[in-house]
């Protein structure tokens, strides 16, 4: 299974819009993987989890067209999991299904984007939005995947339950849990009834302060990573990746490189743009 992380950053993306910390004026001088944009995978060209701010550019930077997407799996209405500027500009228009799977209030708020921008027309894009609440599973015969959406710990706003997935295809598991902090019981107990391929989980807060509730800085990050390895939940050549990194404006982030070596020693990855793992 080929899975692309088209962005690997957080709500800020970095660099930031009119920021001039130290982290930015690097990432605008040096590029490269200094540069995340709002996180999101690409998994068999056709299934896109979230639709951040600028994926089809950063898309086209690398050379991948994401005209063979048919399903959206969006996690929560925050703007860089989900930019419905993305799906105005389209030019697919009258095409075949384009299948969103996605919780209540985003399926709420969509229509109200409407009435700001004419240009995000539904009907036009074929677009099929499939509300999902935690703990549903649908599966899709015709293109072999099951997808289970879990409650994550993360902001509730507007009485929003924010989601994350399991989703399975091709004899492959993939966790894709961002955002959120500590799992809640049910997650926890619906997570273990399987073993993963790859697990891609948040750590927006990594070394820059200490988070447990709504995103995850380093020290919970590990407690799961063991739990994981304690619960036998890991298959054999599994990938563990940290996903949705922050930075803290303080101009003395920690690059890529100084990430990768904290957390080689664990057994963990971490996510930079135009990454691609092949499972
Ligand atoms: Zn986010
Ligand atoms: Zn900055
Ligand atoms: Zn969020």
């Amino acid at each position: 299974m080929e899975i692309i992380f088209l962005g690997s950053g957080a709500g800020e993306l970095w660099p930031s819009v009119f920021c001039n910390c130290g982290a930015c004026k690097t990432a605008i001088a040096e590029r490269g993987k200094h540069v995340r944009i709002g996180s999101c995978l690409l998994v068999e060209r056709k299934y896109l989890f979230d639709i951040p701010p600028n994926v089809n550019l950063a898309a086209i930077q690398r050379g991948i067209s994401l005209a063979e997407v048919t399903h959206l799996f969006v996690t929560h209405s925050h703007q860089d999991h989900l930019d419905p500027c993305v799906l105005a500009a389209t030019g697919r228009v009258d095409g075949p299904p384009l299948h969103l799977y996605c919780n209540r209030r985003v399926a709420e708020l969509l229509p109200v984007y409407q009435q700001f921008n004419r240009f995000f027309d539904p009907e036009r894009l074929n677009l099929h939005i499939n509300v999902l609440e935690p703990f549903d599973t649908v599966g899709c015969e015709e293109d072999e995947f099951v997808l289970t959406a879990l409650a994550a710990d993360h902001d509730t706003t507007g009485g929003e339950e924010p989601l994350i997935y399991i989703f399975e295809h091709g004899g492959k598991t993939i966790l894709y849990a961002c955002d959120t902090g500590w799992f809640p019981d049910r997650t926890w107990q619906e997570i273990e009834k399987r073993q993963y391929d790859v697990v891609v989980l948040d750590c927006t807060c990594h070394e820059l302060q200490e988070c447990r509730h709504g995103h995850l800085s380093t020290a919970p990050f590990l407690e799961i990573r063991q739990r994981f390895e304690k619960e036998g939940l890991l298959k054999s050549g599994s990938r563990f990746i940290a996903q949705h990194i922050s930075h803290g404006h303080q101009g003395d982030d920690l690059s890529h490189e100084q990430l990768v070596a904290r957390f080689a020693q664990h057994g963990v990855e971490v996510a930079h743009d135009g990454m691609v793992l092949n499972t």
